[in-house]
């Protein structure tokens, strides 16, 4: 597997601007030549299909939803960064560069990162002129918060809905594009495999799922923008629809998977409330600015009233540990803390697993009209699906899987080692190393759409020329008979079980052995247990109902057969990466404190994994990472 990462030459600084003069360009009148498929359209898949599209390409889009406004992008609540230095505060872009570097532990590309910074003041720009409704300050100017890892004021929001308000920019900039005949959408289209001719990526087979019918279609690129695979958990905070199998077929047929087992709990949602529960709530990061985190210092107050509980029997145990981030220390880190809280027996609420989140200090502060202005909807939630008023009680939170890091490994230009087919958004492994810092999923999808492709996509389409293939070739032909024989497997197994119930097993073992603490003996229980759960989910599977026509059981239980095999790589990358590093917690690697112990001798590099073939073992590759411009340091919050 050849992993040339093709990062230009030249400083840091400029790396971007001479790549992008160095590219090719495909010129005006021969975009129309061209066809790219672009599969997603949530924030990645939305800014992609309308900039290309509006560059003149003709662009397919693809969505499982009954509209592209429905991609899971829309649930992000707290907020998009960019280096604007609005606040006079100190930001930089090489600030907010050297901050995600740090923040993803020193595990992804810095010339990756650098770009994203660099292209973050222009996102907000581009956002605003589509009438995004970012909050404002009282003069008129945009406003600020803080999230997680920062020590400035960065993140521009819009209330508790940040990802629909910049959704609805895109969705926007879209539909123009349909209008003008540029993109054709393709709604309720699910993508359930690649057509790959030549070795380049020419095409997808999707399923209609109003319909049952599986069709091909060919182009000249085909871009995943297809979110990640935090599912696999079963319990996550994702929409209960997001799956891996798009980036999961890709890999199958030669795209490296990159960093599998970076995997993100985020500290803030709602505990789990019972055996039934179907998906996770979040409670944004945001809160954080104004909420404080704590635990009684005795167990034997937990089960107390906390408005009960006086100050010096509390235990703020992030402000403690971390005075200098406090409450917004990052995610991982804020993760273990309130996990090491519980496991010591001062876990709060049912089953002990939670943590306070609470407000009284702020409302006191400032007033409960400027808590709830801020964050009004999220309290309002909270209170849906707990009952419980957080304006005169503590929230309870605890963490939960969230976000993913790793994903397709794409080179500069975001392609993966499959020529003609581009992983952007969550679907890659991205700029954020083994942490994602908040507020950064939002500027990585919306850079790679909006600015990045329409630039590398050139490279691509002027060197390999205009030219789509038929669908009615032999090798599409193949491919879409595979995908009617997968589709009818699932049907005709006629077993006991239903998908759901696998997928929650699954999501069982993932939580228990690759959650939040991970160990070579675990990983190792946790792969043989996926390889006999698949085994009894190819025996024991039961569909209801046919393939021709809605199914949601069938839908499902596809998602689910591609979580079965997914879920045993990410064990065994986490297996096979001996350090700790961000959201992976190696419990053999760590300090007498607590902390992660890296292993930058032996792991400074992405580790990304090569399909092997059915049954068998998959390869490690690594691509190395080079700290040219941020020193490798261990990383401290404190
Ligand atoms: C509750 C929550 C809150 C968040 N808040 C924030 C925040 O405040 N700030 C921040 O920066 N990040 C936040 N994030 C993370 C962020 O929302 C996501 O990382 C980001 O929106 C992903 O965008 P995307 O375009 O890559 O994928 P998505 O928005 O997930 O879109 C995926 C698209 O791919 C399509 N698709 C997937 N598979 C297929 C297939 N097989 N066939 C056809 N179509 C397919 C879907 O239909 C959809 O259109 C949050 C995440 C969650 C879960």
């Amino acid at each position: 597997m050849n992993l040339d990462s093709k990062i230009p030459d030249g400083p840091i600084s400029e790396k971007w601007d001479n790549h992008r003069f160095s590219s090719k360009l495909v010129n005006p009148a021969n975009k129309r030549k061209y066809r790219i498929i672009v599969v997603g359209s949530g924030l990645a898949g939305g800014a992609a299909a309308a900039t290309l599209g509006e560059l003149g390409y003709n662009v397919d889009c693809f969505c499982y939803q009954d509209s592209p406004r429905r991609a899971h992008s829309i649930a992000a609540q707290g907020g998009i960064n960019a280096a604007k230095n609005y606040q006079n505060d100190g930001d930089s872009i090489h600030r907010l560069f050297y901050d995600t570097v740090k923040g993803g532990d020193f595990r992804s590309r810095e010339a990756n990162v650098h770009r994203l910074a660099q292209i973050s003041v222009n996102i907000i720009d581009q956002c605003v002129s589509q009438g995004v409704p970012f909050a404002r300050e009282y003069g008129g100017l945009l406003a600020n918060r803080s999230f997680g890892g920062a020590q400035v004021s960065r993140t521009f929001y819009a209330r508790g809905q940040t990802g629909q308000q910049l959704l609805l920019g895109a969705y926007s900039a879209l539909s123009r594009q349909i209008s003008a005949g540029q993109v054709k959408m393709h709604t309720r289209h699910e993508m359930l495999d690649m057509v790959v001719v030549g070795g380049h990526a020419k095409g997808i087979i999707t399923r209609n799922l109003a319909n049952g019918e599986t069709k091909a279609w060919t182009a000249d690129a085909v871009l995943l923008c297809t979110g990640g695979y935090g599912n696999a958990y079963y319990l996550s905070t994702n929409a209960v629809g997001c799956n891996v199998t798009a980036a999961y077929r890709a890999y199958r047929h030669g795209a490296g998977f990159a960093n599998p087992c970076y995997t993100q709990i985020h500290p803030t949602c709602i505990p789990v409330a019972g055996d039934h529960q179907s998906k996770l709530t979040l409670m944004s990061e945001s809160l954080r600015n104004d909420g404080r985190v704590w635990v009684p210092n005795q167990a034997t107050d937990c089960i107390k009233n906390p408005n009960d509980i006086s100050e010096e029997l509390r235990d703020y145990f992030l402000e403690r540990k971390y005075p200098s981030f406090g409450n917004l220390a990052p995610r991982d880190i804020s993760s273990r803390s309130a996990k090491e809280a519980c496991d010591d027996g001062r876990g709060v609420g049912e089953g002990g697993r939670g943590v306070y989140l609470d407000f009284a200090d702020a409302i006191s502060r400032l007033g409960e009209s400027t808590i709830r202005e801020r964050y009004g909807n999220l309290f309002q939630m909270y209170e849906r699906i707990t009952g419980e008023n957080a304006y005169k009680r503590p929230m309870r939170i605890y963490p939960a899987i969230h976000y993913t890091m790793g994903g397709l490994w794409v080179d500069y230009n975001l392609m993966t080692t499959v020529p003609g087919c581009f992983a952007l958004g969550e679907a890659n492994f991205s700029d954020h190393g083994a942490n994602r810092l908040g507020a950064s999923a939002l500027m990585q999808g919306l850079s790679d759409g909006y600015f990045v492709i329409p630039y590398t996509i050139g490279n691509y389409l002027a060197s390999t020329g205009a030219g789509a293939l038929s669908p009615d070739g032999p090798e599409v032909k193949e491919a879409l008979e595979g995908v009617r024989e997968r589709v009818d497997q699932l049907t005709s197994t006629k077993g006991k079980r239903s998908s759901r119930s696998y997928h929650k097993e699954l999501g069982q073992i993932m939580w228990e052995f690759a959650g939040m603490a991970r160990n070579a003996k675990g990983l190792e229980k946790a792969i043989g247990d996926i390889q006999d759960l698949r085994d009894d989910f190819h025996k024991n599977l039961l569909v209801s109902g046919s393939n021709d026509s809605l199914n949601a059981e069938l839908e499902r239980a596809g998602r689910v057969r591609d979580f079965l095999e997914f879920g045993e790589l990410l064990c065994r990358d986490a297996l096979e990466r001996k350090e700790s590093c961000g959201g992976h917690f190696r419990e053999e690697y760590q300090t007498a404190e607590g902390e992660a112990t890296r292993d930058d001798e032996n792991f400074a590099h992405a580790a990304v994994w090569e399909y092997k073939g059915e049954g068998k073992t998959p390869k490690r590759h690594t691509e190395e990472l080079n700290f040219d411009n941020v020193k490798l340091a261990v990383r401290s919050y404190k």
